[in-house]
């Protein structure tokens, strides 16, 4: 964590809670965090896209000032996309951040990296914030390529990207071998990541990268938040399974409280 990147702990709940579960966390989150959590930690939950309007107006409603994520978006404007989302709906939804690139999505439905510089450029030409996701396989780790995959997908993302723009993004590191699996990188191996991410952000963008909060993903948990945080280059983190329950997540937003 630096001095002047505010920290992110970002709630991904990929395909779990329906709209009214839904609801029903980001109310008992927001029972549980008060407002120096809140000057703390910029707080993002990113629920499905059909749970997106439901806790739009709950957030909106209750003024809570919980930052509304989608998961994912489809980089055209509008047309023949049978099942898309374009980045305008999740624009008129509020909608603050969208994640790209996740590791489940570049694995499982075939996002390539073209794909994910296009959702990226797409996310931002809509006024939104895009969390863009990177991390190496089990094999690439044990093989010695993790910094050449992570580095190679920064650059696939933000080549040619200008500077104004790449200071709206935000990056995750996130290890495929660390999600959902319970097994998380050593805070040493996550700040070096994240020092990588940032080293090559600086290289295509220059010193903008400074202000550009890099996450840590993977297996993330309330016990495991507060080492991970004391680390100078992580700035956060997208939390997956451990969000889906509002007690432990606000006890990830709080890690400060268990130091
Ligand atoms: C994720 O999918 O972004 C993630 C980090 O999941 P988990 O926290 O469950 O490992």
């Amino acid at each position: 964590m630096s001095a002047t990147r505010k920290p992110m702990i970002a709630g991904n709940w990929k395909m779990h809670h329906t709209h009214l579960e839904a609801i029903q966390v980001v109310q008992k989150l927001s029972y549980r965090l008060d407002g120096d959590d809140y000057e703390a930690v910029e707080v993002v939950v990113c629920p499905a896209f059909t749970a997106l309007r439901s806790v739009q107006t709950t957030i909106d409603s209750d003024r809570i000032p919980i930052a509304l994520g989608a998961q994912n978006v489809y980089p055209e404007p509008q047309g023949a996309f049978t099942g898309e989302v374009s980045p305008g709906m999740l624009a008129k939804l509020n909608v603050s951040y969208v994640i790209v690139g996740h590791s489940e999505r570049r694995e499982i439905l075939g996002d390539t990296d073209d794909l994910v510089a296009r959702k990226l450029r797409a996310v931002l030409g809509a006024g939104m914030r895009p969390i863009v996701c990177c991390g190496e396989t089990l094999d690439e780790r044990e093989s010695g390529a993790a910094e050449e995959k992570v580095a190679g997908q920064i650059r696939a993302a933000y080549h040619g990207l200008k500077a104004a723009d790449a200071e709206q993004t935000v990056v995750a590191y996130e290890p495929i071998w660390a999600i959902g699996t319970g097994r998380n990188a050593t805070p040493d191996d996550a700040n070096t990541m994240c020092g990588l991410v940032r080293a090559t952000l600086r290289e295509i963008v220059g010193s903008v990268a400074e202000g550009i909060r890099v996450l840590y993903g993977g297996s993330v948990k309330p016990g495991n938040i507060a080492e991970l945080m004391a680390e100078p280059e992580v700035d956060g983190g997208l939390v997956g399974g451990a969000s889906l329950d509002p007690d432990d997540f606000a006890r990830i937003v709080q890690y400060r409280r268990s130091k």
